[in-house]
């Protein structure tokens, strides 16, 4: 297994990388990459075992109801870069175990879970294309690139090329995982590739964008300063990819099965930190009412019981979600697609309402409040104390703190980045309730219905 360090030094492998405009060749020292990097070595230490073919154990599958939910219980608490490893080699192993796909592919995807696990690296997630015009299939848009597809089969491998978009921790990566990002129709043989590629490979490259804060005193984004990691537009520029790693080529029929077993994991790791947020949620919510002297007040409290109500609720989506765990031949637990598609839906739509809550208990202080600086200036440092002072329970500064986690949680770049990552990661609203209606009981309703409605003799 890696070290921390090791895996700091694995970054300097020849990755081309970007971030605003600029190439960055030493990840560790652009600060906007070095905090998320050393969150996810510290993951690395987190894990490591010295013992001859030790290997993360959450990189393995889960053969128990309870392994599965122990798994998904660690996804807010591990690193985005582990997170998203995970999801990988989870979708690699439910394709390969799950699936009716020739057995050369499934071997090959086996090899490729185990050689990951072994040498411990971090796998990123891409399956969004670029996609041009949504209304067009693949092989009708004006540009061919549009989704990434299959363009030479010299010996040996193919080569594809085009782009994925907004893969989180891509830099931070050593291998991306490609897949079609939806079905796909006769004629699309092209576009219906699957394969592993290094992020060093010759033709790949990576433009980040990062919420991490730039001000030069970042202490008041307790939040993003810590949680911030990059997202990449990854590019495949003519890549050569050996037969080995190659997962499906040309089935269309098979395309889709990589997008709903990646969207399963996605779903079950987003609807696991959904919930635990949704409690973060409720103690900002119950500790700046405490500060503003109105934890008492009824418009208040029923904002608060409401704001419980949904982290309760998702909790119960969670704990269905594992608990109604689907068993593979080959004795592995996933997590039940109704529960997680419904609890993650649930999530995604009710939360803005929740941050509503949040601001309308808070008040202004969320964005005026004044900065860690202006605590320390000893010009300033009193009037901040005396008059962010709400009651004798909560001093000044601990309110003014309150305050930039409101903020940086749910109001200002980062927040934004937040917001509108819990709608669309593993797919918008609409993905989630399709797989929703595939898989909820409608024979059983409408039975219900006809014989509430006495249509039935
Ligand atoms: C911060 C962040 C991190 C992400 N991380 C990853 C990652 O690691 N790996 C990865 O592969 N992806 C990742 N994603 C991508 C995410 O899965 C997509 O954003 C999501 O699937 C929506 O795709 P899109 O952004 O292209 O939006 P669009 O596809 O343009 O969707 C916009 C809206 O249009 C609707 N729509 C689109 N096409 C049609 C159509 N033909 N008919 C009707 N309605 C349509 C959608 O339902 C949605 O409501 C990430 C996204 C974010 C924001």
């Amino acid at each position: 297994m890696r070290t921390a360090a090791a895996y700091l030094e694995s970054l300097s492998d020849g990755r081309v990388t970007y971030f605003d405009g600029q190439r960055v060749d030493d990840l560790l020292g652009e600060p906007a990459f070095a905090q998320a990097a050393r969150v996810v070595a510290a993951g690395y230490d987190r894990f490591y075992s010295p013992e001859p073919g030790a290997r993360n154990p959450l990189l393995t599958a889960p053969t128990s109801a309870a392994g599965l939910r122990e798994r998904a219980l660690m996804f807010p608490e591990i690193d985005t870069a582990l997170a998203v490893t995970l999801g990988s080699l989870m979708t690699l192993l439910t394709v390969a175990t799950r699936s009716a796909l020739p057995q050369a592919y499934q071997d090959r995807m086996l090899a490729f879970f185990e050689q990951a696990t072994v040498q411990d690296a971090r796998v990123a997630e891409c399956i969004t294309d670029a996609k041009g015009s949504r209304a067009l299939r693949p092989a009708k848009q004006p540009d061919p690139d549009a989704y990434l597809r299959v363009v030479g089969r010299p010996p040996g491998g193919v080569i594809i090329r085009g782009a994925k978009l907004h893969i989180t921790a891509a830099s931070l990566c050593h291998e991306l995982l490609v897949m079609p990002t939806k079905s796909m129709s006769p004629g699309e043989e092209d576009y219906s590739i699957a394969c592993a590629v290094p992020l060093n490979a010759p033709g790949v490259s990576v433009i980040n964008t990062t919420y991490f804060p730039r001000a030069p005193d970042s202490r008041h984004f307790p939040v993003s300063g810590v949680r911030s990691i990059p997202d990449g537009m990854v590019i495949f520029d003519d890549v050569f990819v050996p037969t080995d790693r190659v997962f499906l080529d040309g089935e269309t029929a098979d395309a889709a099965v990589f997008a709903h077993s990646l969207g399963l994991w996605e779903r079950a790791g987003g609807m696991a930190v959904m919930a635990h947020d949704a409690d973060e949620l409720v103690g900002l919510a119950q500790l700046i009412a405490e500060a503003n002297g109105l934890e008492r007040v009824s418009h208040i409290r029923e904002k608060i019981d409401e704001m419980a109500l949904y982290a309760t609720l998702l909790r119960a989506g969670f704990e269905a979600s594992v608990g109604h765990a689907v068993v593979s031949e080959d004795g592995y637990y996933f997590p039940s697609e109704l529960y997680t598609n419904a609890t993650k839906y649930y999530g995604a739509a009710h939360y803005a309402v929740m941050v509503r809550h949040l601001h309308d208990i808070a008040g202004g202080g969320v964005l005026t409040a004044p900065t860690i600086g202006d605590l320390e200036n000893p010009q300033t440092s009193a009037y901040v104390r005396k008059y962010l002072q709400a009651t004798d329970a909560v001093t000044g500064e601990q309110r003014m703190r309150i305050f930039h986690a409101i903020r940086d949680l749910t109001a200002d770049a980062y927040g934004g980045w937040h917001a509108v990552t819990n709608l669309q990661s593993g797919g918008g609203l609409y993905a989630q309730r399709l797989v929703l209606r595939k898989h909820y009981d409608m024979a059983r309703a409408k039975e219900l219905g006809s014989r509430a409605a006495g249509l039935q003799s």
